[in-house]
């Protein structure tokens, strides 16, 4: 192969290299290109290549000797062989006759063998699922087909009754959903509904903070530990071809969904909304690339003056807390990704997501500068660096690109 295409920023600099390695095996000359999506780090990245170039691959996170991991991993392994004294080398030694103490006791291992001591699954492993403890919901079409799985918690954002799905070319409206049998009924899309679509107004709130470490990177108390969200839906958004929005009242409730795991918590010095909700975005832009995983494996929510980041995931995964150490450099590459963006209120390159629960409404970009430029102690000046207006003559625009160059090297 000769030319690899890719098709926007794969979402880390080691996937980026390991994709277009699939061109020029064997030491070939082979051409890369890069095409940006909309996507803020996308175009961070291409206005700023020579970051991509510099920059070592990302530092993958894994934490093999932690108990919390460890557990469900052993208790996995058990269900194949029972467990016995040899097994120990293929983990930490000491977590793991930890953990198969910790199993063994609170009743997950029983022991069948005393001598040699051999420990077997007692049934726990059936509850776990290949994608998270999740309850699994079936999408049902009229013709009784089942073309789709969702988790108990994409029905509040995807799968809820009233919703508009579209599947494998066709549209159809969610009619009902069968709890007991864990099933999500669809109807056609009435033909005077086409070409609308739906959007949840989900509502979230924290709950049961425990509060574990401390720590201040750039001026912001910054705290961790476990949290518990809570999402609950009670209306959604019809809107029309043209934009007409209406909103109506789920016809069937369905109950809050709640999210144990950790996270971490960020004090801000004012509790402007917009200012918040904009950088609220550029952590979930920057964080995912600064310990390589999706966008969606993280979560986050505003409340007051405080912005809650956490992992996505039931019990955490431990990315979140491999972050902790990097809340300066996270706020850093936040205030780089929008200031190196031209627009004025905020565009898909800096501060819009589609990740988003709130479309991107009352979003301030110029704010989000301003507080984090104070807050990591950046010049003024910087901070109106980037004139809003459309270039009108290519000198102008060459002069403008020369200046933020400069800024950028002078850093
Ligand atoms: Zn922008
Ligand atoms: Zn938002």
């Amino acid at each position: 192969m000769d030319v690899c295409i890719l098709s926007g920023f794969p979402g880390s600099i080691s996937s980026t290299w390991q994709q277009a390695g699939r061109a020029g095996r064997n030491g070939q000359e082979a051409l890369i290109v890069l095409m940006a999506s909309e996507d803020p780090l996308d175009l961070f990245l291409v206005r700023n290549s020579a970051y991509f170039f510099g920059q070592s691959c990302e530092k993958a996170i894994v934490a093999p000797d932690k108990v919390q991991f460890l557990v469900d991993h052993i208790l996995c392994a058990s269900r194949e062989l029972p467990l016995t004294r040899e097994d120990s080398q293929y983990w930490p030694e000491t977590q793991y006759y930890n953990v198969v103490k910790y199993l063994h006791g609170q009743g997950s291992l029983e022991l069948v063998s005393d001598n040699p001591k051999k420990y077997s699954n007692k049934g726990v492993i059936e509850k776990f699922g290949l994608r998270g403890d999740s309850d699994q919901y079936s999408v049902v079409t009229p013709r009784q087909k089942i073309v789709e799985r969702y988790e108990f918690k994409d029905l509040l954002t995807d799968a809820y009754p009233g919703s508009i799905l579209n599947i494998m070319g066709s549209s159809y409206i969610v009619k009902e959903i069968k709890f007991d049998s864990k099933e999500i009924l669809l109807s056609d899309l009435p033909p005077n509904l086409n070409g609308s679509y739906t959007l949840p107004v989900v509502k979230s709130g924290i709950s049961n903070l425990r509060e574990e470490s401390q720590h201040k990177a750039a001026k912001i108390p910054t705290f961790s530990g476990e949290l518990t969200v809570n999402n609950s839906l009670e209306e959604y958004i019809m809107v029309k071809p043209g934009g007409k929005k209406t909103q109506f009242t789920l016809t069937q409730k369905i109950d809050p969904y709640r999210l144990t795991t950790i996270g971490m918590w960020l004090d801000f010095p004012e509790d402007i909304y917009g200012v918040l909700h904009a950088i609220e975005h550029l952590i979930r832009v920057v964080l995912p690339w600064m310990v390589m995983c999706e966008r969606g494996d993280l979560g986050s929510l505003i409340e007051g003056n405080r912005i809650y980041v956490y992992d996505n995931h039931t019990g955490g995964i431990g990315l979140v807390e491999s972050a902790l150490p990097m809340v300066n450099e996270l706020l850093q590459r936040c205030y780089e990704v929008v200031i190196s963006c031209r627009c004025e209120n905020g565009c898909p390159s800096c501060i819009h997501i589609p990740q988003c629960s709130t479309r991107n409404e009352k979003l301030d970009k110029r704010g989000a500068l301003t507080l984090l430029a104070g807050i990591l102690g950046h010049k003024a000046e910087a901070v109106n660096a980037g004139p809003p207006v459309a270039f009108k003559t290519r000198t102008e625009l060459k002069l403008a690109a020369r200046h933020i160059e400069k800024q950028w090297n002078d850093k």
